[in-house]
């Protein structure tokens, strides 16, 4: 078990992975709701991700705010959420197993972050859940910090994106862990 006294987990390719039915339909989702806002082809929409491997980056570079995405693919995404993520036991037992206190921190929506916690049966798992409408983690750490009272290096923030979900904990001297596509934070439980 590792020395740390909390973690703070994002959510979308984090606690379930990007290549999991749900994150390959949010996925989906994203790209086609991006092409008719954008106006962009097939092509298009290649060179937009080429251009903005952060997605929240080519987001902001179009105006578009991230609470045009919670309302136009998170809010219906919400609905079918129980058809392509179920509860899963190994992902319950680490986290009734594990001693460290758990934070969520997610640039998604409280809706779609209460319908995933209910379908993944781990609603009560967390200490605090950070809902963020603006592309900035570095004051939800600060305040996880602050609150719990641990210094930052006993604080460990696990993220699929080194900008948005790493960054921020390491300018504060947090521990970081980067999870791989396909993977999820359990691969990185010791
Ligand atoms: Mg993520």
């Amino acid at each position: 078990m590792s020395s740390e006294k909390a973690f703070i987990l994002d959510q979308d390719g984090t606690i379930y992975s990007k290549e999991s039915p749900l994150g390959l339909e949010l996925s989906a989702r994203t790209k086609q709701w991006l092409c008719s806002e954008l106006s962009l082809s097939a092509t298009g929409f290649s060179l937009f991700k080429k251009k903005f491997p952060n997605f929240i980056d080519g987001l902001q570079s179009h105006g578009l705010d991230l609470r045009v995405w919670h309302k136009n693919v998170l809010k219906p995404l919400s609905r079918d959420i129980r058809t392509l993520i179920k509860s899963e036991n190994k992902l319950l037992e680490i986290f009734s197993k594990i001693d460290q206190s758990l934070y969520l921190v997610t640039f998604s929506s409280k809706e779609f972050t209460k319908s995933l916690l209910d379908a993944l049966g781990c609603s009560d798992s967390f200490v605090k859940i950070f809902n963020l409408d603006a592309p900035n983690k570095y004051y939800a750490y600060r305040s996880v910090l602050l609150e719990s009272k641990f210094s930052p290096e006993l604080i460990k923030v696990f993220g699929d994106n080194d900008k948005y979900d790493l960054s921020p904990a390491k300018m504060l001297g947090m521990r970081t862990e980067f999870i791989e596509d396909g993977k999820t934070f359990i691969d990185y439980i010791k």
